[in-house]
């Protein structure tokens, strides 16, 4: 009987280190277009269990199944850690690192362009978030780990041809909040969308809505950060009437940001405005509302549960980001400000 994991035929050993669920794994990151027939046959389980422990491991965030034609295609993301407490400070590449019979950079082999048929299983919210902790806490563990090193890291060719991100990004274009890299990804890992203030305006709301429809992006994460310089000149603006910023193009910014700002509960010192923090995550709230109100796409898709808007900060003190609640405050519309 083999014991190793789930669904599984008897065959092979009575007994394995690794479960079914790895060996599937390695499988597929061995060959990203293996048929399940083949899967079946060398892990010694039926067709049937392939199925399900492809699916485990799509919910969970390990994979990206990718319909392509009659085929399926197979994107492993590797940076999460394992699951069982006794072996949860490893990641999955790390284990597969150990027990491949090549390198994973070995197996990259020349992909399809994007066809009409693609279906892309993307990643669920839940674990693209999970990811995003993962990252973040690997960034913040080793703020400077070269570019190149990071997991997840695919080659430039197989990126040249298709982009499989696991989620969106909505950033504010400081130097010092770099997002893939606080989030501990490489190339091709999330689609970023990055502006002053993180304020959403009607070209940040089609890029959003291409990385979701065109490329089956699920959760969406809206990233302001702690001493945002757009925020301080609306707050400076709004509190001593400095106007010396708007001249050019930056009002279009700072009224977007003013507008999430006197929703901030009144009777404070600073003549009824939000401190700087506060402020911070008002704005976050404002961008949250705003996608969901202003996209008839992106709020239909979260209405049905395909799609998750996040907020978060970031601080830069600590390089950590601070996931806050999921649903906004109270929020005034977008209307009559300008693009
Ligand atoms: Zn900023």
């Amino acid at each position: 009987m083999n014991t190793s994991g789930a669904g599984g035929e008897p065959s092979g050993p009575g007994w394995t280190f690794l479960t079914n669920h790895s060996h599937v794994l390695i499988c597929i990151t061995e060959d990203d277009s293996a048929r399940s027939r083949d899967i079946a046959a060398r892990v010694g389980i039926t067709e049937r269990a392939v199925y399900r422990i492809v699916t485990d491991l799509c919910d969970a965030g390990y994979v990206t199944k990718i319909r392509e034609g009659r085929r399926n295609r197979y994107v492993a993301h590797l940076d999460l850690p394992l699951r069982h407490q006794v072996e949860g400070h490893c990641t999955a590449s790390a284990l597969l690192k150990t027990v491949r019979r090549q390198p994973l950079a070995a197996a990259v082999k020349a992909v399809p362009t994007i066809n009409r048929n693609r279906q892309t299983m993307s990643i669920p919210p839940d674990a693209a978030l999970r990811l995003l902790r993962e990252g973040n806490r690997r960034f913040r563990a080793d703020p400077y780990i070269e570019t190149g090193a990071l997991e997840g890291h695919a080659g430039l060719g197989e990126l040249s041809s298709r982009q499989v991100p696991f989620a969106a990004v909505l950033g504010c274009s400081d130097s010092r909040v770099p997002v893939e890299v606080v989030f501990g990804q490489g190339p091709g890992r999330l689609f970023v969308v990055r502006v002053a203030g993180n304020v959403v305006t009607p070209s940040q709301l089609g890029s959003l809505e291409f990385a979701v429809v065109q490329l089956g992006v699920r959760l969406i994460v809206v990233l302001g950060h702690s001493g945002c310089g757009a925020i301080e000149a609306t707050l400076a603006g709004m509190v001593y009437g400095d106007s010396s910023e708007p001249n050019g193009h930056l009002g279009s910014i700072t009224g977007r940001i003013s507008r999430a700002l006197l929703n901030a509960p009144r009777g404070d010192d600073q003549g009824g405005l939000p401190e700087m923090d506060e402020a911070v995550r008002l704005n976050v709230n404002q961008s949250h509302a705003d996608l969901g109100c202003e996209s008839s796409i992106l709020a239909e898709r979260i209405g049905s549960g395909d799609l998750k808007v996040v907020g978060a900060v970031y601080e830069l003190e600590s390089g950590r980001v601070e996931f806050v609640a999921d649903a906004p405050h109270e929020t005034k519309p977008m209307s009559g400000v300008p693009e």
